[in-house]
């Protein structure tokens, strides 16, 4: 079994990035300037953005954060989105998910101007993403292609089972893996909430991506000998015996789950860090040639 590191290897990612922001300034390129807006208080969602923002420091970029109450209406979100468009110090910017329930997301998603899309979220960069065309991928799908590239794990022809059909998550790996590309070229199998028997279709998979947000789910006896596992859950599952009073836990039984395995990724360590040097790589790639 190899251990899919996500750690090590978002630091190699990192370390790239920060080793080109350091040329692009030698070159007199723009240093690239990532902004983030976080609404509310939500405890997940400021160790998320402020885990962004500090990665940001550490390679070089410009980074800037935006707070604003969870009071903040959607005409004063939409207005800053409109301004982080217009800016053009501000290469690419992210509205931290969820929002609070009396603003529609989708509309927020839609108002930023897909070129600065650096999350991969709007409409544009989705049907390009479907396409196969140059876009900005979501970064957890983005971060877990990276992984199977970095790895070279084999997936053409292969029999892939995502479970799980987020916007953010399962459904855009289920299309990046059944493209015409490398990795790619999986017979991809896409489950839910409403799939039947659903432990005889993920019993036929070579690689397995897990994204439905519920701890330990996936068995040992489940999954089937030599398979691929890619567990993106994180939840906070209460624990005692920790300071924090929680551990983190993945949608797979590692213990059961991990020797039936070919290549499979820890909860923490895994899928994570790598969501953070994608959103990175996406704001690079946004920075382009412009000049400073
Ligand atoms: P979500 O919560 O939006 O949706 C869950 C999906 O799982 C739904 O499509 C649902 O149909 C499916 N599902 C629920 N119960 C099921 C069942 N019994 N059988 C089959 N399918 C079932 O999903 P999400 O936003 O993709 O998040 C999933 C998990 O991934 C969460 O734990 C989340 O915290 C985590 N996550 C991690 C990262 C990361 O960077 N590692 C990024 C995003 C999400």
């Amino acid at each position: 079994m190899i251990l899919l590191d996500g750690k090590a290897t978002s630091k190699a990612i990192k370390e790239e990035i920060a080793a080109e922001v350091t040329a692009r300034k030698e070159k007199g390129l723009k240093t690239p300037h990532l902004a983030a807006v976080l609404i509310g208080d939500d405890g997940a969602s400021q160790t998320y953005v402020s885990s962004k923002v500090k990665a940001c420091e550490k390679i070089g970029f410009t980074s800037t954060l935006i707070r604003k109450p969870a009071n903040t209406s959607e005409e004063e979100l939409l207005s800053i989105v409109d301004e982080l468009n217009k800016d053009e110090s501000i290469d690419g910017f992210i509205v931290q998910l969820p929002l609070p329930k009396h603003i529609d997301e989708q509309k927020v998603l839609l108002a930023i101007d897909p070129r600065k899309d650096v999350d991969g979220f709007h409409p544009e960069n989705v049907g390009r993403m479907a396409l196969g065309l140059p876009c900005y991928l979501p970064a957890t799908p983005y971060g877990i292609m990276q992984l199977l590239e970095r790895y070279n794990v084999p997936t053409e022809g292969k029999n892939c089972v995502v479970i799980g059909r987020s916007h953010i998550v399962g459904s855009p790996m289920s299309i990046l893996l059944s493209q015409n590309t490398n990795p790619g070229n999986c017979t991809v199998t896409l489950t839910h909430s409403r799939t039947k028997d659903l432990e005889s279709i993920v019993r036929n998979a070579d690689i397995l991506v897990v994204a439905l947000g519920k701890a330990e789910f996936v068995k040992g006896e489940m999954v089937k000998e030599g398979a691929v596992v890619i567990d993106v859950g994180i939840t906070r599952v209460p624990d005692a015996s920790t300071e924090r009073g929680y551990r983190i836990a993945g949608d797979v039984d590692f213990d059961s789950v991990s020797p039936k395995c070919s290549f499979i990724t820890p909860v923490p360590g895994g899928v994570g860090p790598m969501t953070i040097a994608s959103l990175l790589k996406n704001t690079l790639q946004a920075a382009g040639d412009k000049t400073n």
